[in-house]
């Protein structure tokens, strides 16, 4: 699929991008989001410090109840054709 080559607003940043700096939605009209890649890594980076104590109590957590599982041996297959 062609990505859309045309310069475009973020809407959150307000800065002018190509299109290559947008991720691809298919939701949207122009299939491509409204907020650039840089702002989706802004916001999740700005979301997951504002909740990282919750984060991090959440993997302590998980830790601590998976620990004692031991891991299941996959499958041995000779075909790795799908792995790439
Ligand atoms: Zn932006």
């Amino acid at each position: 699929m062609n990505k859309p080559d045309y310069i475009k607003t973020c809407a959150r940043c307000q800065r002018d991008k190509p299109a290559d700096c947008f991720r691809p939605c298919k939701t949207t009209r122009d299939k491509i989001q409204s907020w650039c890649k840089d702002c989706f890594r802004e916001n999740a980076l700005a979301h997951y410090k504002k909740n990282q104590a919750r984060y991090d109590a959440r993997r302590s957590e998980l830790y601590h109840k998976n620990k004692n599982i031991k891991p299941v041996t996959p499958p041995q297959s000779t075909d790795t054709s799908d792995l790439l």
